[in-house]
């Protein structure tokens, strides 16, 4: 096994990788970057089929390249956005290794010492690039014995995975209400159990929300209260993007449910907290139609009034008379979709700089042991962290700093 030493070794071969290496590469910084599997992996093998973006191709990308097959209004699917990737890296030739997994991390003197799959690699500075969403999380409710079919939303494919029998969904957040309308519309009987969580309007007097969101100064939030970075907020590019609406998932013959508690006797218990976070998601899109309408006077913007934008269809019978208890069996549900996020994973690093979550802590992505540096991780400098334009500017703060502490 070989011992190779670079200046800044970038893990991730994902976004956040990518971006790191075209600032580091534009102040003339060596590096190189490694990636276990292939350029952008989770949007090949850890997303499902028919997934496209979340935000408009205007918005949802790095400002250097526009995606050539999806117009700017338009929500590129999983695999252009695989190829729009992969053209980037190449675009900022990016030294980037594919097939390299680091799997531990030390330090030793001023030298990190990275154990990969071919061998050492030594560096001054590492950026951890590792993703956002990295372990999909499954909580331990429904045990194996229950004989259904049990999988993350990170897993899920298509509806012809499953097997024959309603579904139930667990996870109302955008994974959670997306595979929830696919497989309603593929013919599946489909209970959704919706938690609390955020509503945006997909369009609001003829802009995008992400477009409010920027106006507003959204984007620029930074995480102030933890609690705050883990609001689920439900919104869709499918079909040509459109506002999640509870109210019409339940009309088109999903059955809504609350939180889902405890797995007793073949049965799910759920919460009476269904309407309660109805009207909480209602709240918040009311909120974001106020602080827009108020943006648009304030600027004096000629955009055209939507006051039907506000009217909400009556609670459906499923919201006001909510199911407490389902016998799986008995409704013919077959399998379990979990859409219920994801943790981080740093497991490979030897450091003590992680909170009992696995959190690292650090400021800006800098964090304590110099020299150490993480990317794309959840409101890492602000809301937009995780999203890829977001990371675009974390990546270059990142290298600012790695270029002031050179000697
Ligand atoms: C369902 C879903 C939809 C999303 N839609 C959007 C969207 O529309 N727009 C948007 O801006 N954001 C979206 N996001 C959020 C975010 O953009 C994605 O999660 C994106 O994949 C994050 O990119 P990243 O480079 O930070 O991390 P990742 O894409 O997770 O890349 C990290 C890479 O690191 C590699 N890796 C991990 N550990 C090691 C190791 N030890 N050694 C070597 N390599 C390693 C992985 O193989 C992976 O390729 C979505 C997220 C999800 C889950």
């Amino acid at each position: 096994m070989s011992v190779e030493n670079v200046e800044t070794l970038v893990i991730g071969g994902g976004q956040a990788g990518i971006a790191m290496s075209e600032h580091l590469g534009a102040l003339a910084l060596p590096h190189l970057v490694v990636e276990r599997n292939r350029i952008a992996e989770r949007w090949r093998s850890e997303r499902w089929d028919s997934l496209v973006a979340n935000g408009p191709a205007w918005h949802d990308r790095f400002p250097n390249k526009q995606f050539e097959r999806t117009g700017p209004d338009g929500f590129a699917p999983a695999r252009e956005i695989v190829d729009y990737l992969e053209g980037y890296a190449a675009q900022v030739k990016a030294p980037l290794r594919t097939g390299v997994e680091v799997k531990a991390l030390r330090k030793h003197g001023d030298l990190f010492i990275a154990e990969t799959s071919l061998g050492q690699i030594e560096a001054k500075n590492i950026v951890a690039a590792t993703g956002p969403f990295q372990r999909p999380l499954i909580p331990t409710v429904v045990p194996e014995t229950a004989g259904l079919m049990q999988l993350h939303s990170a897993h899920y494919r298509n509806p012809a995975q499953l097997p024959e029998g309603a579904v139930m969904v667990i996870g109302a957040g955008s994974s959670g209400v997306q595979i929830a309308d696919e497989l309603r519309k593929g013919g599946r009987q489909v209970y959704l159990s919706v938690g609390p969580h955020d509503r945006p309007p997909r369009r609001y007097r003829g802009k995008d929300f992400v477009w409010w969101l920027g106006v507003l100064g959204m984007w620029n939030a930074e995480a102030i209260e933890p609690a705050m970075a883990h609001v689920t907020i439900a919104v869709s590019g499918a079909d040509g993007g459109h506002t999640v609406d509870f109210r019409r998932l339940a009309a088109d013959g999903i059955t809504l449910v609350g939180r889902t508690g405890a797995y007793e006797n073949g049965a799910l218990h759920f919460a009476s907290d269904l309407a309660k976070n109805i009207a909480l998601g209602d709240a918040n899109y009311l909120n974001m139609l106020d602080a827009a309408d108020a943006y648009a006077a304030r600027e004096g913007l000629d955009l055209p009034e939507e006051p039907e934008a506000r009217r909400m269809e009556p609670d459906p019978d499923c919201v006001t008379n909510p199911l407490l208890r389902l016998d799986l069996k008995q409704a013919g549900v077959s399998s379990i979709i979990w859409a219920t996020g994801y943790a981080l994973d740093f497991g490979w690093m030897q450091f003590d700089i992680f909170d009992q979550q696995g959190n690292p802590r650090h400021h800006r992505g800098i964090s304590e042991v110099p020299g150490l540096y993480f990317l794309g991780l959840p409101w890492l400098s602000r809301r937009a962290s995780a999203f890829i334009w977001g990371v675009w500017h974390d990546a270059k703060y990142l290298a600012e700093h790695i270029a002031a502490r050179r000697p």
